[in-house]
């Protein structure tokens, strides 16, 4: 298939999660434009992120700051309306990098990291501070990112009184061999607790359940860009 083909099957598949994500949101009662699409990226280079901007789209996702770093750049350059969302972990050491290139940041996890984001927003000069969301780990799986959701209420009424960090929203992966549902709730329970506007959940496969749950900002990949290689 040639490229030509190529761009226009990425763009049927945009168009065709846009207006499931209507569908979604009309049958929950809620506004179209009340969930946002976050369109991740990862490991996708320009020649196939290009359809989705020509398309209009302006909302991009990545999860390595490196990654984003190298990629977005020039993109930004071309339009300067892109707003650019990290939804992968983030490491203390690359928060000043993160805080400079990304507008939304959806895995603040830890006081430590908190700290490092005030220091590297109080020296940003041209540009404004990136919206934040606390990532809980709401499956308690070791290995992810994301804090216990017992501890949410805690680290976002630190980031506030200590950090200086007005925590917009929160954002979950559910665990993989779980029904997601479950974690939803839970995240919206806890959202709507703290009077939190913005939840970030649902990705390719289960993006209709994450808006059934209220979600605010829905974070796909592969429905849009196909097949990610393995890293
Ligand atoms: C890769 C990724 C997504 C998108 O996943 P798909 O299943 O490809 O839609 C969403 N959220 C995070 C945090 C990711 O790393």
């Amino acid at each position: 298939m040639g490229t030509a083909d190529l761009n226009r099957e990425t763009v049927t598949r945009y168009e065709a999660i846009l207006s499931r994500i209507s569908k979604a949101a009309f049958a929950a009662g809620r506004a179209a434009d009340a969930v946002k699409l976050v369109a991740v990226t990862k490991t996708f280079e320009e020649a196939e992120i290009l359809p989705v901007l020509e398309a209009g789209h302006r909302i991009f996702g990545e999860n390595r700051v490196q990654e984003a770093m190298r990629k977005w750049p020039p993109l930004k350059e071309r339009y300067p309306d892109i707003e650019l969302h990290l939804v992968g972990p983030l490491q203390s050491n690359k928060a000043r990098d993160a805080v400079a290139l990304f507008d939304v940041i959806h895995t603040l996890d830890r006081p430590s990291l908190a700290a490092e984001l005030q220091k590297a927003i109080g020296r940003l000069e041209n540009r404004p501070a990136p919206r934040i969301l606390v990532q809980v780990n709401t499956g308690y799986e070791p290995q992810k990112a994301g804090v216990e959701p017992e501890e949410a209420a805690r680290l976002v009424e630190e980031c506030r009184t200590r950090f200086g960090i007005t925590v917009q929203g929160l954002m979950c992966i559910p665990p993989v061999d779980d029904d997601p549902e479950t974690h939803f709730e839970m995240l919206a329970r806890l959202g709507s607790e703290l009077a939190l506007p913005e939840l970030s959940m649902g990705m390719s496969g289960d993006f209709e359940t994450a808006i059934s749950c209220g979600a605010t900002m829905v974070r796909v990949g592969s429905a849009i860009f196909g097949e990610r290689p393995a890293r």
